[in-house]
């Protein structure tokens, strides 16, 4: 009767055991076919400027003997293509470095509006002088998140520069920062050209562009977001998008507060 018993257990063990090895296989496999399909994305997406460079050379080798202006164009549109090259290569080296887990963060108490103001800074003579207009709201009280500022100034810019990007004259950026309960909100909404609701859920995949030509025309590489949200959530924070087609797209970031554990300590001593 004992041995039975024991046998139905084992049955039982024996059972789940094979459903999780089913499962680990499937997740092997779908993961190897992740992986096949970005290397297949990633060979796509450096040959293409590749293949410019090489077209353009050829054409200005035979223009040598053409106007100037003529040589001026090929030479900038090789110029426009390396460049993406060397953006795409950073990128996936970034993207890389974060996904072996040897990013590390250098978290202090860091001012979400400072960053802010820094940020617009440096961006907001190019925004405003592509005719978008660019308004910013900060936070009414003092805003502090626990953050590495350098990796944080990274995703601002980075979704500012999607806001810019996708944008058209007479539209508008409009930056605010909030203090939640435990987060530090920093919100990044546009009157752009909005995601369709469809490929929303697939902007953070790795070399996701919801359309080729122009994400490539402004130098988009499809890989800046999922560097945002890798870094974000080592932050133990969260990006999140809404969009509507045609009418514009909002992100909200989201940074967990600076906690100030001395002065916490400070105000307990003086209550007792
Ligand atoms: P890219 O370098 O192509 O901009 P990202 O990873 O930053 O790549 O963004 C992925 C895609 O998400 C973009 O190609 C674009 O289609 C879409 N996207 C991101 N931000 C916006 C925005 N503010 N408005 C419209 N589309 C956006």
């Amino acid at each position: 009767k004992h041995v039975t018993t024991i046998t139905a257990v084992g049955n039982d063990e024996i059972a789940q055991l094979s459903h999780a090895i089913n499962r680990m296989s499937q997740n092997i496999e779908f993961y190897k076919q992740q992986r096949k399909q970005f290397l297949a994305d990633i060979s796509h997406e450096l040959r293409t400027p590749i293949t410019y460079m090489k077209g353009y050379s050829e054409v200005l080798i035979h223009e040598l003997e053409g106007s100037k202006e003529s040589r001026k164009k090929y030479l900038r549109l090789i110029y426009d293509q390396s460049h993406q090259l060397q953006h795409l290569i950073e990128d996936l080296f970034e993207l890389a470095k974060l996904e072996e887990g040897t990013y590390s963060l250098d978290l202090s108490k860091t001012s979400l509006d400072k960053m802010m103001q820094n940020v617009l800074g440096m961006m907001a003579d190019s925004i405003e002088q592509s005719g978008i207009t660019l308004n910013y709201n900060p936070s009414l009280t003092p805003l502090f998140v626990q953050g590495d500022a350098k990796r944080l100034q990274q995703v601002v810019i980075n979704v500012l520069d999607n806001a810019h990007k996708y944008s058209s004259i007479g539209g508008s950026i409009t930056v605010s920062t909030l203090k939640e309960e435990t987060f530090g909100l920093l919100i990044i909404s546009d009157t752009g050209i909005g995601i369709p609701a469809e490929d929303l859920p697939h902007i953070w995949d790795r070399l996701y562009r919801v359309d080729r030509s122009r994400s490539r025309a402004t130098g988009g590489t499809g890989i800046g977001l999922s560097i945002c949200k890798e870094i974000v959530t080592l932050h133990q924070g969260s990006i999140q998008a809404e969009s509507t087609e045609g009418q514009g797209t909002t992100f909200s970031i989201r940074i967990p507060l600076f906690e100030d554990t001395t002065e916490k300590n400070q105000t307990d001593a003086d209550c007792k």
